[in-house]
């Protein structure tokens, strides 16, 4: 099942509603929980995509496929290095990525998100699947310099509009053999699967939430393969991810 958040002609606030082909059959409240379908059934020409959710945070694991720790000069961490993009930079399907000018070098990151379903602490592994509510793409646009000159990452990840999500969020997913891949203006940048995660989906649910409570809508992002580059004005991403489908960004100067 396939469940996005969308803006409704004539209808005040965002609407969730479940994606099928063309149309998106609209539900009551939130997706968290048993759906409560409205009854009316929409063309998706008709709405505007949003971000399938808004999260309190966004939780980031760094370094989790070996080809890209290589590429940025390191090896996989012994233990998980996470950090957080505020809520204030997730977009959503076609919305613009703005470069902002303190930087002069900022990259795509095709990343594979997890979308939590319910409020959740010290998880095992094995019951990660219960609090996930489905996976979206993800594109963890990373200020690379200012990355490497803070020595740290907060501000390098944390421009608003840094962290499109999107189109939807799938249900019926198995995150353990997906292809993953980037292309800018039709170029293909990164190329992967997520069988060469070095954490899997669950485990990182699991390691994260023995640090922090996961609330309904909370994303983690599970990190990014080899190829990342530089994204310029005028150019669109596009970020495909096998059984989701294709998460399209502008990028635009601020
Ligand atoms: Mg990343």
């Amino acid at each position: 099942m396939r469940i996005a958040r969308v803006s409704v002609p004539d209808v005040p606030g965002p609407v969730f509603g479940v994606v099928n082909g063309t149309q998106i059959a609209l539900l009551k409240g939130h997706p968290y929980g048993d759906l409560d379908p409205v009854g009316v059934a929409l063309e998706l020409d008709d709405v505007k995509i949003l971000s399938p959710v808004l999260p309190s945070k966004v939780v980031c694991v760094g370094k989790n496929y070996a080809d890209h720790a290589a590429e940025m000069g390191g090896e996989v961490p012994a233990e998980p290095v996470i950090f957080i993009k505020p809520s204030t930079t997730v977009i959503g399907e076609g919305d613009a990525i703005v470069l902002p000018p303190q930087s002069n070098n900022v990259h795509y990151e095709a990343e594979l998100a997890i979308v939590i379903g319910a409020l959740c602490k010290n998880v095992a592994v094995e019951r990660a699947g219960e609090v996930i509510l489905g996976y979206t793409i993800a594109n963890d646009v990373t200020a690379r310099d200012l990355q490497h000159s803070d020595g740290q990452w907060t501000r390098a990840k944390s421009f608003d509009t840094f962290c499109p999500l999107g189109p939807w969020i799938e249900t019926e997913l198995d995150p353990t053999n997906l292809d993953i891949s980037c292309e800018v203006n039709g170029e293909v940048k990164q190329s992967s699967n997520t069988s060469q995660l070095v954490r899997s989906a669950h485990e990182m649910v699991a390691w994260i939430s023995q640090v922090m409570t996961l609330l309904p809508g909370d994303v983690i992002l599970t990190g990014t393969p080899a190829g990342v580059g530089p994204l310029s004005n005028g150019d669109v991403v596009d970020v495909t991810i096998e059984g989701i489908g294709t998460l399209s960004n502008p990028v635009v100067l601020r």
